[in-house]
């Protein structure tokens, strides 16, 4: 059992329909001293299978003995999420660029200023959880400031951005506060697809249950993990036309012939080939895909394929 769990609810802003918009967090608080590990889902709205596995990883913790402290921020983005969409429909802003927020600023800028005050900039440890939406499906972790948190997860793939590569494309992210204050950060990518998503949210929560061992949380041993693949370049290919997409590509994990077929677009009026996509790499890895056939639109998040070439274990 843990020691006590306390709730608060922390105020971002009023509503225009007199409410408050809440930040609910949970604390689950060991018998020992230790530190506080943060874990949040949802920072966008249409990836709930974190917040899901959250609900799961509550009733597991709450009676296990813990050292430190466990927030729990199982929604993020609950404006973005009870409309299963990706950002906030109050000002349509990717919560997840805009770190570290600013407190006169739009909703999403005064989200992420609130995120930063009460959650990013106390936290001694964060595990953050994404996933794919209910069309695509995703499977790997990033490799940020603390190697060993995320390898504890169990992914096959891990990701090392080159940020000499990336540039500032990915500036703003929860990491701008975290690592910056030298807090280990590590971000799953796990889950999606109109699939059972059981399955994924299992996998969720036995992996952030390894990390909470690896981190000392949780006194037990940690799982050691199964042989890891690290890509430091990932491609998004996505549809560049609207229509019935037709997955061609093996299961994520599974490596690519060279210029593999991923996917077709076919078009529902006249059954015409409108485009066939191609892996882009000699040797590529399936990170993420349509697992089924399905309706998308022009420029809707498709595939990613990791290169295999420059990869390390
Ligand atoms: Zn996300």
């Amino acid at each position: 059992m843990v020691k006590t769990i306390n709730r608060h609810s922390p105020k971002i802003t009023t509503l225009a329909d007199g409410t408050d918009a809440l930040l609910h967090m949970t604390d689950l608080v060991g018998e020992e001293d230790g530190p506080l590990i943060g874990i949040s889902a949802s920072i966008h709205g249409n990836e709930n299978c974190g917040s899901q596995a959250i609900l799961d990883l509550y009733r597991r913790l709450k009676d296990m003995r813990l050292r430190g402290t466990i927030r729990l921020l199982p929604v993020v983005n609950a404006r973005a999420m009870v409309v299963n969409a990706r950002f906030s429909p109050i000002d349509q802003r990717d919560l997840n660029r805009e770190f570290p927020g600013d407190p006169a600023g739009t909703f999403s800028q005064q989200l992420a200023a609130a995120l930063t005050r009460e959650f990013l900039g106390k936290i001694d440890m964060h595990i953050d959880l994404h996933s794919g939406t209910d069309r695509p499906t995703v499977d790997y972790v990033y490799l940020l400031n603390d190697e060993g948190l995320s390898r504890a997860f169990g992914s096959k793939i891990l990701y090392r951005p080159d940020d000499t590569k990336q540039g500032t494309k990915f500036s703003g992210t929860t990491k701008d506060v975290t690592v910056e204050r030298g807090v280990p950060a590590a971000v799953i990518e796990l889950g999606g697809g109109i699939v059972d998503q059981g399955p994924y949210i299992e996998r969720i929560v036995e992996g952030v249950l390894n990390m909470l061992r690896h981190a000392g949380a949780i006194d037990e041993e940690a799982t050691p993990p199964p042989a890891q693949i690290v890509v430091n370049e990932i491609a998004g290919i996505r549809p560049t036309k609207g229509g019935w997409i037709e997955p061609l590509s093996p299961p994520l994990g599974d490596e690519l012939a060279p210029h593999q077929p991923l996917f077709r677009v076919v078009s529902p009026y006249n059954f015409e080939v409108l485009e066939e996509a191609k892996s882009p790499f000699e040797r590529g890895i399936m990170i993420m895909g349509h697992l089924t056939r399905n309706i998308v639109e022009a420029g809707d998040y498709g595939w990613m394929v990791g290169n295999l070439d420059g990869a390390t274990s």
